[in-house]
């Protein structure tokens, strides 16, 4: 064998010998509450398709239309010729669902954060994150090459604590939290955070990937919920989770999105989506908007209400539970591993989540819950999960 393929082989057996190994699972079918995995069809608690949008009539419709009317590339990035319509339309539609001035929307999350925080802060800046927050922020913020500072999860004490050391007039500070932690489905204290960042003239960025057609009286999130929308500086989101498809965006006001589409390299030197992609992302703007969501919102948080039930005097222990993501703590990885396959052996899927998407020794089983679980369904994962954690 050449070096290479020892280097590679090397690096798989040190991978597998911590039970840290992954491997792609085949699925043939399209999202729902039931997929064909590995050809086994198995009741779906792993997606965060939390509304049901990805498989909907009106979303597909919608990329059809623009497929036959754009065609499905398009053509370059924005600012080289790929500016379609479909793409303008996105971001009218998602400023005008979370009631901001202006919005750019980019390929993917991760791209977004990659993109927005190396275009607000660099060197002779200090970037302040919660210790949860998603690897695409943690990413963003070593890019950026600001100083970086790391609070303990949720703990307004500890940031504050920071702040006082690492403020000082001559540096931006940004803090970075999410509204909803997407390993933990807990809620960051956000009114707190708010205080203390106009306390120490600290800007805030919020990404409300697991929030977002989920909270507040209009379903933008957690902002709206506390009624701190106009409090916060930039405000994140993703198309991939209750949206239904896929990309990222972020909003505010008119002067962040020029200085985005003018420094984020994330978004400059990247093709624009499909032009269908961004059609069926505008009609589940819409959609999340309408009665029809709330609807399907008011239905997940049933079948949340019906979990939270099941789990009342059960042996499965899980936090309180604030989201529609709901962590099942197994702690060492081979066990999350060994708990996911006894639970796809009686026909349900929910993924074990292992380092590096979590902490060392902290992994679990994450169910996520949507509109389109039945309550029977619902019955039927407490029942499995019963049966295969001691
Ligand atoms: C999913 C997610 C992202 C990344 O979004 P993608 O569109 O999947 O790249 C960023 N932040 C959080 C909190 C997420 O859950």
């Amino acid at each position: 064998m050449d070096a290479f393929g020892e280097t590679l082989n090397e690096q798989l057996a040190l991978i597998r010998e911590q039970g840290l190994y992954r491997e792609l699972r085949r699925i043939d079918s399209a999202q729902g509450t039931r997929i064909q995995v590995d050809g086994q069809e198995l009741l779906n608690f792993s997606s965060n398709d939390y509304l049901g949008l990805a498989n909907d009539e009106v979303l597909r419709k919608a990329a059809v239309a623009a497929a036959e009317r754009f065609g499905v590339g398009s053509g370059g990035s924005r600012l080289i010729c790929g500016s379609l319509s479909s793409h303008h339309e996105l971001e009218e539609a998602l400023a005008d669902f979370k009631g901001t001035e202006a919005v750019l929307t980019f390929s993917s999350g991760y791209a977004t954060a990659l993109g927005t925080i190396t275009a607000l802060v660099g060197k002779d800046d200090v970037i302040v994150i919660d210790k949860l927050v998603h690897a695409s922020i943690v990413d963003a913020a070593r890019l950026s090459n600001a100083r970086l500072r790391i609070y303990r999860h949720n703990d307004v004490d500890n940031l504050e604590k920071i702040l006082r050391s690492s403020v000082t007039p001559k540096r931006r500070t940004l803090i970075v939290t999410e509204s909803v932690f997407s390993m933990d489905g807990d809620l960051a204290p956000l009114r707190e955070i708010v205080e203390l960042k106009d306390k120490y003239g600290a800007w805030l960025m919020l990404d409300e990937a697991h929030a977002t057609g989920l909270f507040g009286a209009q379903r933008r999130g957690l902002a709206e919920a506390f009624e701190l929308q106009e409090r916060i500086e930039i405000h994140m989101g993703t198309l991939g989770k209750a949206l239904g498809t896929a990309g990222g965006y972020i909003c505010g006001r008119r002067a962040l999105i020029e200085v985005l589409v003018n420094r984020a390299r994330s978004f400059i030197f990247s093709t624009a989506p499909s032009p269908a992609l961004a059609a069926a992302a505008t009609a589940a703007v819409r959609l999340v908007q309408s009665e029809e969501g709330e609807t399907r919102r008011a239905t997940l948080w049933a079948r949340v209400d019906h979990l939270k039930n099941r789990l009342v005097g059960s042996r499965i222990r899980v936090p309180v539970i604030q989201s529609a993501i709901v962590p099942i703590a197994i702690g060492e990885e081979e066990q999350a591993l060994k708990c996911a396959q006894a639970l796809k052996t009686k026909g349900v899927f929910v993924p074990a989540i292992r380092y590096p998407t979590v902490a060392r020794g902290k992994a679990r089983l994450r169910v996520t819950v949507t509109a389109q679980h039945t309550p029977e369904q619902i019955e039927h994962l407490t029942t499995a999960i019963s049966q295969c954690i001691n």
